[in-house]
């Protein structure tokens, strides 16, 4: 397995830039996901990996060596895609067994690695069956076996379960991280699905028109989102935003807020009047009676483990809060709100990017304990 090494990638299609200076390192045996909404050019980065692509500009590394302009099939790299093209005249031992006869390999060899592909996904009593009639979920698991026997330098898995059910891909999700661990490969993962990447992936790159705007650990990316749009498009439903007008200067821990003010963890560098987002996550949110903050319930969505409760706040539009099913809260309630100041990000609203607070202190500080403890 190797360590996947990207530099300044950039690749246009005639006047139209599909990825711009992307730079990110995926460790060796790392599960890394690319993750953005459609069209932000997660296929394109991960077809220059795989050598599908050529880049316009940058490199990328495999291990030690510089792969940039080598052809996909000298890169030793096998790929999963959403559409796991099978061939249905053959069974799934021949369809697993395939890119070995294609590569000449002794039959001695193609049996123990079909076995050992096949015992990993569970799937040993299929063997003589034809794929024509599996399931959609052991179709999928065929097309694994076919890219694992191959014993790659890396994976790469382009949207894998977009055309499996809702139920059955979140099986298949388990599965694949299982799988990754039990393997040990370097996998890059292509997915418009937050929930996938943050509960498969080690790190995730964020991709937004091209561009990589946030590249982490799930947890960081979620708790510290670099940008109004990684905010949004992270957690569901996702964080709320309240529009601020107001010079704030070092250390400041409170802004005006209409009547009342809000509590913020203290800011970095004095902020002058611009419009600025207050962001705070609909966990964070807390009712409580007394609170100045006032707003009046305007929906309940009850989810069994955890109700979300919409809230029309003079002070600051439509917000949300995702809270403990003994909360009593009632279509028409008049409540007040209080908000985990600990947990609030700021953003510039013109740039859209977030601004330093001492959060990020306690998120460094996190970081470094858990490489601690992981090495
Ligand atoms: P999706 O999940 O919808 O595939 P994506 O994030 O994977 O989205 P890409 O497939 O990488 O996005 O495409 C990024 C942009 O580049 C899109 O606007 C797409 O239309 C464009 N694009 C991709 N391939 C080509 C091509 N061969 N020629 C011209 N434009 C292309």
């Amino acid at each position: 397995m190797a360590e996947i090494r990207v530099h300044q990638l950039h690749k246009a299609f005639a006047d139209f830039t599909a990825v711009k200076d992307s730079s990110f390192t995926v460790k060796n045996g790392e599960f890394f996901c690319l993750l953005g909404p459609s069209g932000c050019g997660k296929t394109t980065t991960l077809r220059m990996i795989a050598g599908l692509e050529l880049p316009t500009s940058g490199q990328i590394f495999l291990g030690d060596e510089d792969v940039t302009f080598k052809r996909a099939s000298a890169r030793d790299i096998a790929f999963v895609f959403q559409m796991f093209a099978l061939y249905p005249h053959m069974t799934v031992r021949q369809n697993i067994a395939f890119p070995l006869v294609s590569q000449g390999l002794p039959r001695t060899e193609i049996n123990r690695r079909v076995t050992q592909a096949t015992a990993t996904l569970q799937i040993t009593a299929l063997l003589d069956r034809s794929v024509s009639g599996l399931t959609s979920g052991d179709r999928q698991r065929v097309a694994l076996g076919r890219a694992i026997v191959r014993q790659p330098l890396a994976f790469m898995m382009d949207e894998p379960l977009g055309a499996l059910d809702a139920e059955f891909r979140e099986l298949m999700c388990g599965e694949l991280r299982a799988l990754h661990d039990r393997l040990g490969a370097t996998t890059v993962y292509v997915t418009h699905d937050q929930r996938e990447a943050m509960s498969m992936a080690d790190k995730i790159a964020i991709m937004n028109q091209g561009v990589v705007e946030q590249f982490g650990a799930p947890q960081d990316i979620y708790e510290r989102p670099a940008s109004v749009f990684v905010a949004d498009f992270m957690g569901a439903p996702s964080m709320n935003f309240i529009t601020l007008s107001a010079a704030l200067t070092k250390g400041a821990t409170t802004v005006k807020m209409g009547e009342t003010s809000l509590q913020l963890p203290a800011v970095r560098d004095d902020i002058s009047e611009r419009p600025l987002l207050y962001g705070i996550r609909p966990e964070h949110v807390k009712l409580s009676d007394n609170a100045p903050f006032r707003a009046q319930v305007t929906g309940v969505e009850y989810l069994g483990n955890c109700q979300i409760v919409t809230l029309r706040t003079p002070a600051g539009g439509t917000l949300r809060a995702k809270l403990d099913v003994r909360v009593k809260a009632l279509r028409d309630d008049q409540v007040g709100l209080t908000f985990d100041s600990s947990q609030v990000s700021l953003f510039d609203a013109t740039s859209g990017r977030a601004l330093s607070t001492a959060r990020d202190d306690i998120a460094v500080s996190r970081s470094q304990n858990r490489g601690a403890i992981h090495g």
